[in-house]
């Protein structure tokens, strides 16, 4: 059977059937059919909300920082019951591998997104309250790291938070940023910086790579931030756009760790983070072959069926290969964060979100392929998924740099290779 290796998954992990059932219940009822652009777009953020209410969010996050009650009234901390404690990554990724069988866009439906590092790493007030929107209230939380001139060189970011002493002052301009409309708050990257740092340097920003990364969390509808959206390829059920920062004034309490912990806080969330995305799209292109073969089953061309031709045979065995090798390896390395914590293979994360994204994309371009001309309509899911998962190539780190980073992990340890295993004695 093709989903083997989700099913895989089920069988090492039983303790995450029930809860498979109910994050698939949820989608049967709310998102029945793979979505088309041709129907109507689904209520996304409704759909959100529904699923906090059906205790299907907030799973994935740490327990010990959080109580059951939340400001909606809703019983956000269900479903910590459904998932036991050490499969919270797993049981994240199924969910996303799931939701994308139905749509890329459904991948806000149950991750508690980006709201997690407000959570993990913001002091007890900030956790609370984040927990309490994004997981009691369904409400969505976005990041806002890429800035206009420079998106995958963190080093290069320019927005600056200025310390005046009891709070900070943020300017800049971040983007193409998601959620823009949606999110009622986003965590910032930033450079914290002394008045007088800020007054003495030059304009084009140099300075400001030396400068550690930090990290804050902003409610979107503090004064001062203004939003700007711009129509997007794919991934158009979330708005695409700027965010500017005019003088924001942002208590320091809102900062997420210490100054200078940004870069530490970006790499252990996005580890995670990129294998969600890997799971939508390995979700999506696992439904674009198993349709295709179904067509292809159906198909004559001549007198044969389409499934009879070789070269037809041999693309969607390759495809199905490709597809099931990386849901493999993401379903891994989510285990090993679970095992693991904090001590996260930044560079094998990297470069698993990078093959997984580029085997669907080829997966669902051979089924466009096989639908023939009716694959290249909006009637089939086909030509969606394609525009969507090309986005995620470029978003949470192009691709190309993700390769990079694990090329440099690999070209630069110097740790002496350990033996696979031992040698047996004479
Ligand atoms: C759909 C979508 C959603 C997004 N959502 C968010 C969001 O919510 N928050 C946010 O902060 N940002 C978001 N982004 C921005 C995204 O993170 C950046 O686009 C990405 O990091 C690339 O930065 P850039 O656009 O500045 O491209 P550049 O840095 O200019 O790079 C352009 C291209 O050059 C190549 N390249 C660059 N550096 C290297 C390298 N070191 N090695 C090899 N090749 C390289 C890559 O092919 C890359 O695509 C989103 C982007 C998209 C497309």
């Amino acid at each position: 059977m093709f989903l083997s290796e989700s099913c895989a998954v089920l069988a090492r992990h039983p303790a995450l059937k029930d809860f498979a059932s109910s994050v698939t219940d949820f989608l049967d009822m709310h998102l029945p059919e793979p979505v088309t652009e041709e129907a109507a777009r689904p209520p996304w953020l409704d759909l959100r909300k529904r699923a906090a209410q059906a205790g299907l969010t907030g799973f994935d996050l740490p327990r010990a920082k959080t109580g059951p009650a939340h400001a909606c009234g809703v019983a956000g901390d269900r479903a910590t019951r459904t998932v036991p404690p050490h499969l919270e990554r797993v049981a994240q990724g199924l969910a996303m591998f799931l939701a994308g069988r139905r749509d890329c866009d459904a991948r806000e439906i149950f991750s508690s997104g980006h709201g997690a590092m407000a959570v993990r790493y913001g002091r007890p007030l900030v956790a609370r309250t984040v927990h309490d929107r994004i997981v009691g209230c369904g409400e969505l939380a976005g990041v806002a790291s890429s800035e206009p001139h420079s998106g995958s060189d963190l080093r290069g970011l320019r927005t600056v938070a200025v310390d005046q002493g009891d709070h900070l002052l943020l300017s800049g301009t971040k983007g193409l940023v998601n959620r823009v409309e949606e999110a009622t708050g986003f965590v910032v990257f930033c450079k914290v910086v002394g008045t007088e740092q800020a007054a003495g340097q030059d304009a084009d920003g140099a300075w400001l790579r030396e400068v550690p990364l930090s990290a804050l969390w902003l409610p979107t509808a503090t004064a001062g931030v203004l939003t700007e959206t711009t129509v997007p390829l794919g991934l158009r059920g979330w708005s695409l756009g700027h965010l500017h920062f005019d003088n924001v004034r942002v208590g320091k309490e809102l900062l997420l760790g210490r100054p200078g912990d940004g870069r530490r806080i970006f790499d252990s969330h996005f580890s995670g983070w990129r294998l969600m995305m890997a799971m939508v799209c390995l979700g999506a292109a696992t439904a674009a072959i198993e349709e295709t073969m179904a067509r292809a089953r159906r198909r004559s061309v001549g007198r044969t069926s389409l499934a009879n031709v070789p070269s037809v045979v041999s693309r969607l065995g390759t495809a199905a290969a490709e597809v099931q090798a990386a849901t493999a390896w993401c379903f891994s390395l989510l285990e090993r964060i679970e095992r693991d914590g904090e001590d996260v293979d930044v560079a094998a994360c990297s470069a698993a979100k990078a093959l997984a994204t580029d085997v669907s994309y080829r997966a669902v371009d051979i089924g466009l392929q096989l639908h023939g001309s009716e694959g290249y309509t909006r009637r089939t899911p086909m030509e969606k998924r394609l525009r969507d998962i090309r986005g995620l190539r470029i978003a949470d780190g192009p691709n190309d740099t993700l390769y990079g980073v694990l090329a440099h992990s690999l070209l630069t340890d110097s740790r002496p290779a350990v033996p696979l295993v031992a040698q047996r004695q004479a």
